[in-house]
């Protein structure tokens, strides 16, 4: 059996930006799995540019984003094996992988960081009446076969979703000559950023239908077209408002699920509403010495913050490997973060002062469309933060910074609670 201190599973940018930071941190014994032919994870199909803003102060595409990562992977001379499946994880930290070259075989981990991804949600989780003709696809795969191989999935297409992916895709196949008749959106705002719906959208002259939802699709071989019909506000068609849009194409952009079955079977908690892991400061999870980072923890919008994320989660984990049997067990002071009214989440969902850096991020998303409205923090029963935000949208992940002392002011206390208000 293999044996390192830290095995990652998952080599996108959560996965990279974690083993390097575990190895910067002082643990040299890395090994990173992945089980497609190259590392850079989703970034290697997103061609367009926006990424690294935050990071590199640069407005890069996802492959050059990837390879600044890879490269300083290499130059740490972190060891890493690509068309490596992880198959099962273990409670004491034996990971199970298998690839071509060495078949199936396991690698004992003192620490294991999940960086998995996300996948998107399909079809068959919309409920879409109407016949399952070709021409439905996701948008990131039609986003994987005009980027990586080479096919315009079809000339006339329609996008049922308004996430990142979909607003993308529909610029996308606008850029390689096909007809994007509009984008619909069953609820009343956009899922994706501002600013994708400005360069995606209104740029190119595709309208974006929110409050819409097919109702229908037509074609039994190749889909034909598709019927639109606009939704009250529980989400069901109104009669009379239906619009029928001939297409070849359906490309759904309906959100993200985080890959969790490993983690499931590890036995680790997810949370009900990203279905990813519950973590506490160290991005650990309930599971010992395995810690969680990325679109596998809870869906990001910006890679930014995602790698920003797997430094911190490969920062603790090298902690936890150092610290070995001297590891502080302090779970008697862990203060639950609760998502209040019109927050849907926090990460982390527990603080443990005695371990707490100086400052720690906690970073949610909101429930609805919020003007005007103020981001507040309460320790127990006391205000500390009250922040105004001229706009909240669940489409963009939102981040508050709480300090240590801040937070020891008020010791005993069992709850914060992150809460949009009015005033
Ligand atoms: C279409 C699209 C457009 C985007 N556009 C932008 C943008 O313009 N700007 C921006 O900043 N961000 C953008 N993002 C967001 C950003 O790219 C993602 O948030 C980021 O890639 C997530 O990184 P990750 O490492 O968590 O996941 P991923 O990139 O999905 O990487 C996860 C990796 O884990 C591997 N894996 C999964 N399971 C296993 C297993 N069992 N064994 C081994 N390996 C496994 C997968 O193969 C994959 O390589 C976009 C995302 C998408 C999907």
């Amino acid at each position: 059996m293999l044996e390192y201190d830290i095995v990652i599973v998952g080599g996108g940018p959560a996965g990279l930006a974690a083993a390097i930071s575990a190895k910067r941190n002082g643990v040299s014994s890395v090994l990173l799995l992945e089980r497609d032919r190259e590392l850079g994870g989703i970034l290697n199909q997103c061609i367009h540019n926006g990424f690294g803003l935050h990071t590199f102060q640069e407005e890069l595409t996802g492959p050059e984003y990837a390879a600044r990562f890879v490269a300083a992977l290499e130059d740490e001379g972190i060891a890493y094996k690509v068309n490596t499946m992880v198959v099962e994880i273990a409670q004491d930290k034996v990971v199970s992988a298998m690839n071509q070259v060495d078949g199936m075989f396991e690698v004992k981990a003192k620490a294991v960081i999940l960086a998995m991804g996300c996948r998107e949600r399909p079809r068959g989780a919309l409920n879409i009446p109407g016949y399952r003709p070709a021409g439905i696809y996701s948008a990131g795969t039609a986003q994987r076969l005009m980027n990586i191989e080479g096919y315009l999935p079809g000339r006339k297409a329609v996008v049922l979703g308004s996430g990142d992916i979909g607003l993308i895709m529909a610029r996308r196949m606008a850029l390689e000559g096909a007809s994007v008749q509009l984008v619909a959106e069953v609820m009343p705002y956009s899922g994706g950023l501002k600013r994708n719906i400005v360069q995606c959208l209104d740029d190119f002259g595709i309208p974006l239908e929110l409050s819409h939802t097919v109702v229908d699709i037509k074609g039994k071989e190749r889909i034909e077209g598709v019927t639109i019909a606009q939704v009250d506000e529980n989400r069901t068609p109104i009669p009379g408002t239906e619009t029928y849009y001939a297409c070849d194409t359906l490309l759904l952009s309906c959100g993200l699920i985080p890959e969790n079955e490993l983690s499931r079977s590890l036995g680790v908690a997810l949370s009900p509403v990203t279905s990813g892991p519950l973590v506490n400061e160290c991005l650990e999870t309930n599971v010992e010495g395995v810690f969680a980072c990325g679109n596998v923890l809870h869906v990001h919008d910006l890679v930014d913050f995602v790698s920003e994320e797997a430094e911190a989660a490969g920062k603790h984990a090298a902690k936890y490997v150092l610290d070995g049997a001297k590891r502080k067990i302090i779970e008697e002071d862990g203060i639950a973060v609760v998502a209040g009214k019109g927050v849907r989440y926090t990460v982390p969902s527990e603080i443990h002062l005695g371990r707490m850096a100086e400052e720690q991020t906690v970073r949610f998303r909101v429930d609805n469309v919020y003007q005007g409205s103020f981001v507040s923090v309460y320790c127990g029963k006391e205000r500390v933060v009250h922040r105004k935000r001229p706009i909240l949208t669940p489409g963009e992940m939102e981040k508050i910074v709480l300090g240590r002392e801040q937070l020891a002011a008020y010791c005993g206390m069992s709850q914060i609670t992150v809460t949009v208000e009015g005033t």
